[in-house]
């Protein structure tokens, strides 16, 4: 049976990007231009979440990196290296997640195409009820989504 995609973002859904900027830059309007996104710590709950969506489904991870920046590509590239090393060659990096083709997208941002995912998208932090990994987990294996159909 051929297994259901999920594409996952990283900044704000497994990396914790807010918690860095709140550490080393404090009311900078535009940290991203200076952060060093290989030295983000881990969104509590993402480790285990992903564990066990890579034993039901295709996961991949999408993530967009600063254009202007290039080392900030590399920067991701290790850090998915460091934590979670069994997604080796699953990470796409684009501007356009509107083009991913799969079944469920889960990202906190709206402004990389993501309201025209053509599968489901799960707008992960939106609000109280989808604020965490307890959430997007029960979300996902309540709508039927495992195991495909
Ligand atoms: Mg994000």
């Amino acid at each position: 049976m051929k297994r259901k995609i999920i594409y996952i973002d990283m900044d704000g859904v497994i990396a914790d990007f807010d918690k860095r900027k709140q550490e080393l830059y404090p009311g900078e309007r535009r940290p991203e231009l200076k952060m060093d996104f290989s030295k983000l710590d881990v969104i509590p709950g993402a480790e285990s979440a992903l564990i066990r969506l890579n034993q039901d489904f295709d996961i991949f991870i999408a993530s967009t990196p600063v254009w202007d920046r290039p080392e900030t590509w590399s920067q991701k590239r290790e850090w998915i290296a460091k934590h979670f090393p069994y997604l080796k060659q699953k990470l796409i990096l684009l501007h356009r997640k509107d083009l991913l083709i799969g079944d469920i997208l889960i990202d906190d941002s709206r402004w990389r195409g993501q309201p025209d995912f053509q599968g489901e998208w799960y707008w992960f932090n939106k609000d109280w009820s989808s604020r965490d990994w307890k959430a997007c987990l029960e979300w996902i294996y309540k709508n039927k989504h495992n195991y495909g159909e």
